[in-house]
């Protein structure tokens, strides 16, 4: 699509969006009140969540929360999801599910000649899309290059093998990491340009590709592709639960999807592609398969409930990974917000109630999380400055939340978090002397040193663990072929992003996730098409 005709939809859509991330933020999953969960998506090694999800959202008062829900309605209306009166009884191909994953196969399924239909379960579309924070990994892309960035396939390959400790599926990684360039590409000829080169952790090239301006690549990637899905005239219909994949002689062949809550129908297709997300917003499923992670708060959305999981097992699909669930190291606890790894990325370093640093900030999500979990009540703060607060964007809504606390010096920050003033002083005394040396002898840390933290005013907030992105999922080859528990696909199902395991391993690297929605999106499509043109 083209980028200048669209510009003013994308405004539309990205204020729709904002609007969106907060309407979510009321229904928690987790046991205090979810205000918004930001996503996947930005900078550790966590790599870094929903698509890395994680963006981040506004507002807090039950008042404000009731007021952005009825907002969303009407701007819902106006962005013009699919009325149900123009629903037909057959489509080439169902998409299960309106992220990141289920828009993108969507485009790529019309662009092959199909007519595929999207089903949304929420009010909105967007998923944990929309929270992403961090940005999109890719490598050898024309941005890297224009910028001078020296990256290659095979290293992030085996970084993100390292980073999911040796247990990432590699046929996936092997494909995911040979079209990430083509997926940005692919975006770009789309009109979401994803230029702007940051690094998240367990990384060591900058490689995390965000929009132009460095804000959240959630919300401008999710306006861009519904933008892109209403002018390709591809139907979404919001409030469109899906219950059942329909199945005759061993083919997937359609869904039982019931519409604002009551009114069932049986949709008949050609080929079915599920992208429903995740399960972490499920606390069933959570408690069953990590007991361990019971009473956790979660950054997912709501409707982050696993159904495709569900759905494909009773068709035979097989699982993965299932108890790899990624907890994300810094999450506001009050609001279960998460706080993007951008601001570690750009600078911010953790501390203990004693000031002083405990970690290596840079490291890979799980090992950060293990750290913050052996301290009193799993709390830490994320301390930053002035500089990291002009090139972390997503900070201004932190702080628009009330999550931020600000010092015009290092001891009266000190002194309004509660923490001795001294300890924080020599910390960021030492911290800045290590950058300036670019050596941190006491944790090792080698990335998200390029400025030190000397401009006042200081910031902090205080973050702890939370449930942030389920690593495991249905089992698929790098065709997006749901498997069963032979390794046989079954025929015209297909599967894409947060609901198939096997790509992240035992941990998933910040910015993974939005590129894996992408990649497998558009594969997705683009199978899915093929397998209805043959059966035609
Ligand atoms: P991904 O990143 O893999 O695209 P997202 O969380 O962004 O995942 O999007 C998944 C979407 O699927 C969410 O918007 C979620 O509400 C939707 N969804 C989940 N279950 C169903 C269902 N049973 N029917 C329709 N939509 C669903």
């Amino acid at each position: 699509m083209k980028r200048n005709s669209k510009t003013l939809t994308i405004l539309l859509m990205l204020a729709l969006s904002v609007m969106l991330v907060i309407a979510g933020c009321g229904n928690s999953a987790g046991t205090t009140t979810q205000e918004a969960a930001g996503t996947d998506s930005s900078t550790t090694a966590e790599g870094t969540t929903s698509t890395d999800q994680a963006a981040d959202t506004d507002q807090t008062t039950a008042a404000a929360d009731k007021e952005e829900t009825e907002a969303t309605s009407g701007a819902s209306e106006t962005v013009g999801y699919t009325p149900l009166d123009q629903l037909q009884e057959s489509y080439d191909i169902v998409i299960i599910g309106g992220g990141g994953a289920g828009m993108t196969a969507a485009l790529e399924a019309k662009a092959a000649g199909m007519n595929p239909v999207i089903f949304e379960k929420m009010e909105a579309a967007g998923g944990n899309t929309l929270k992403s924070s961090s940005g999109m990994n890719a490598s050898e892309t024309k941005f890297q290059k224009e910028q001078g960035i020296e990256d290659s396939n095979d290293l992030f390959f085996d970084e993100t093998l390292k980073g999911g400790h040796d247990t990432n599926n590699q046929e996936m990684l092997r494909y995911f990491v040979d079209n990430s360039a083509s997926a940005i590409d692919w975006l770009d000829s789309q009109g979401i340009t994803l230029d702007n080169i940051t690094i998240t952790g367990g990384m060591k090239e900058k490689r995390t590709h965000r929009p132009t301006d460095g804000s959240a690549v959630g919300q401008y990637l999710v306006s861009g592709l519904v933008a892109d899905v209403q002018e390709q005239g591809i139907p979404l219909f919001v409030n469109a639960d899906v219950k059942e994949i329909t199945q005759e002689n061993g083919q997937a062949n359609g869904v039982k999807v019931v519409f604002d809550g009551s009114d069932e129908k049986t949709i008949s297709a050609g080929a079915v592609i599920v992208a429903t997300g995740g399960f972490g917003a499920n606390q069933e499923l959570i408690k069953q398969y990590r007991p361990d992670l019971e009473g956790y708060v979660t950054t997912n959305q709501p409707g982050s409930t696993g159904d495709g999981i569900t759905m494909i097992e009773a068709l035979g699909g097989t699982t993965v990974d299932m108890d790899q669930i990624q907890v994300h190291p810094t999450v506001n606890q009050e609001k279960s917000y998460l706080i993007g790894e951008v601001v570690r990325g750009e600078g911010g370093i953790l501390v203990d109630k004693e000031g002083n640093r405990f970690v290596n900030e840079m490291d890979t999500r799980d090992n950060v999380t293990a750290a913050i979990t052996k301290l009193d009540n799993r709390e830490s703060y994320l301390i930053f400055d002035s500089g990291v607060k002009s090139r972390a964007k997503a900070i201004e809504q932190y702080d628009k939340m009330g999550l931020v606390q600000t010092g015009e010096t290092i001891e009266a920050l000190a002194e309004q978090i509660g923490l001795p003033a001294d300890g924080l002083k020599s910390t960021l005394d030492t911290w800045n002397a290590s950058v300036a040396a670019k050596k941190d002898a006491a944790f090792g840390r080698e990335t998200g040193m390029d400025n030190d933290l000397s401009g006042a005013p200081y910031y902090a907030v205080k973050i702890g663990p939370g449930i942030h992105y389920t690593m495991g999922g249905v089992k698929i080859n790098t065709e997006t072929e749901v498997l069963n528990a032979s390794g046989e696909a079954i025929p015209g199902l297909y599967a894409a992003g947060e609901v198939t395991g096997g790509l992240h391993g035992q941990n998933r690297i910040g910015g993974n996730s939005v590129a894996e929605i992408v990649i497998f999106g558009r594969e997705a499509g683009v199978k899915a098409a093929e397998f209805v043109k043959a059966n035609q």
